[in-house]
């Protein structure tokens, strides 16, 4: 195992997983971990990481929408800043990893690098809020960092009435401000995120991190399917227009499409009316939830399907209606950036690197508008997140954390 300052990695991966028992102790829910957006246990986290910086020889301070950074200061500095970051908040009931290893690991990158001096400041920043848990409005910390902070969020209420604006003045922020420190593009160098894969990708292939190529862009439809009611007794099945018959074929075909394409679309939700035993179903509604690393082919898969769910409407003398109820575009992951990633893998891990897309939204999403963004994802038991059983190993979190030093190292 490799020593940086005296210290193993092993060690440092044991500091990491420490320290995210303490995160995982500043919660509004004993016995579980909630930390959400500008409360109490928002604070008492960010102190905690506030220390862990300084420790590392950070210079600290919060941002407009209460963002905690920390800043590796460069004694002459010729190039754009480069930022490393993850999210502190979390989901109601979440696992101990989800983010925060991401925060802590960037730290532990620079404790291990104290020694070492870079053209550039690099700064480790947590964001405050990335899964909208409080106000249902996700990647606030990043969307402030980025220069995309709406004002109209200030607006947006809590589930106890409480806006933004107000929780952001209780909290010792001024709303006035929120997004107004934004970080501009040529002032950057890049993002660099570590975070744990959310799916099960790494453990089927043995594998204790990968590279990701970007960040999947999704549509959501709602769709409707309307035949003719009738009674189940004396209508033969030949002569009815049955919604759900229809429904079922579509569905069917929506996951061969998918499967063929190289894509993932989801039936999530499907209704049948009337919903009686003995009546025909005149009638269905259902979701769509299509997702795909390219844009393109995002763009004309969906377009594809849902043509051909209208032929099998039509063959069955129904009527199919959708409408697009959602969208985020695909975010590639920067090609250098990704082959940067790959190349400390192949050397950390002596194996062939595994590229693999995201499918789970993350900072870099709002990152990628201001900056260049590369990922890298480590193994986590089961693909298990937004859970208790969020799980990582010690040994996966000293090689990440081994990559993410390597990463740094490779900008000199
Ligand atoms: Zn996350």
């Amino acid at each position: 195992m490799a020593t940086m300052n005296g210290i193993t990695m092993e060690d440092r991966a044991k500091r990491l997983m420490e320290q995210a028992d303490v995160l995982g102790s500043f919660t509004e829910t004993p016995g579980q971990v909630t930390r959400a957006y500008l409360t109490p246990e928002h604070r008492l986290a960010h102190d905690q990481l506030a220390v862990w910086m300084q420790q590392a020889g950070l210079e600290t301070w919060q941002d407009s929408v209460g963002n905690q950074w920390g800043r590796k200061v460069s004694l002459n500095p010729t190039q754009p800043t480069l930022i490393l970051g993850s999210h502190s908040d979390t989901v109601r009931n979440a696992g101990k990893y989800d983010g925060n290893l991401g925060v802590i690991m960037a730290i532990e990158a620079l404790a291990a690098l104290s020694e070492q001096e870079f053209p550039f400041h690099i700064d480790v920043v947590a964001f405050a809020d990335e899964e909208g848990t409080r106000f249902n409005t996700t990647l606030i910390g990043s969307s402030g960092v980025a220069g995309c902070f709406n004002p109209a969020w200030l607006d947006v209420k809590d589930a106890d009435g409480i806006s933004m604006a107000e929780a952001m003045r209780t909290f010792g922020l001024d709303p006035e401000q929120a997004g107004r420190d934004a970080r501009r593009a040529e002032e950057t160098l890049a993002y660099l995120e570590a975070h744990i894969e959310q799916g099960p990708v790494l453990e089927a292939e043995d594998l204790a991190v990968g590279v990701v190529t970007g960040i999947a862009g999704a549509k959501r439809f709602e769709c409707g399917v309307k035949g003719m009611a009738g009674h189940a007794g004396t209508v033969p099945v030949n002569l009815r227009n049955d919604a759900l018959c229809g429904t079922a074929e579509m569905i069917t075909y929506i996951e061969k499409f998918a499967a063929d394409k190289g894509i993932v679309a989801t039936v999530g939700k499907c209704e049948v009316l009337p919903g009686a035993v003995n009546v025909i179903p005149g009638e269905t509604r259902f979701t769509i939830d299509i997702r795909s690393l390219s844009q393109d082919t995002l763009e004309a898969c969906t377009t594809q399907l849902l043509a051909l769910l209208n032929k099998i409407a039509d063959k069955r003398g129904l009527k199919f209606s959708s409408q697009n109820i959602y969208q985020a575009a695909a975010v590639p992951c920067h090609e250098s950036l990704q082959q940067k990633w790959a190349s400390v893998v192949e050397t950390v891990t002596q194996t062939k690197p595994r590229f693999l897309p995201s499918g789970a939204g993350h900072d870099a999403l709002a990152m990628a508008t201001m900056t260049d963004v590369g990922m890298l994802f480590i193994r986590c038991e089961k693909g298990i997140s937004h859970n208790p059983r969020e799980q990582v190993t010690p040994s996966d979190v000293a090689v990440g954390l081994h990559c993410f030093i390597e990463m740094l190292k490779s900008f000199v």
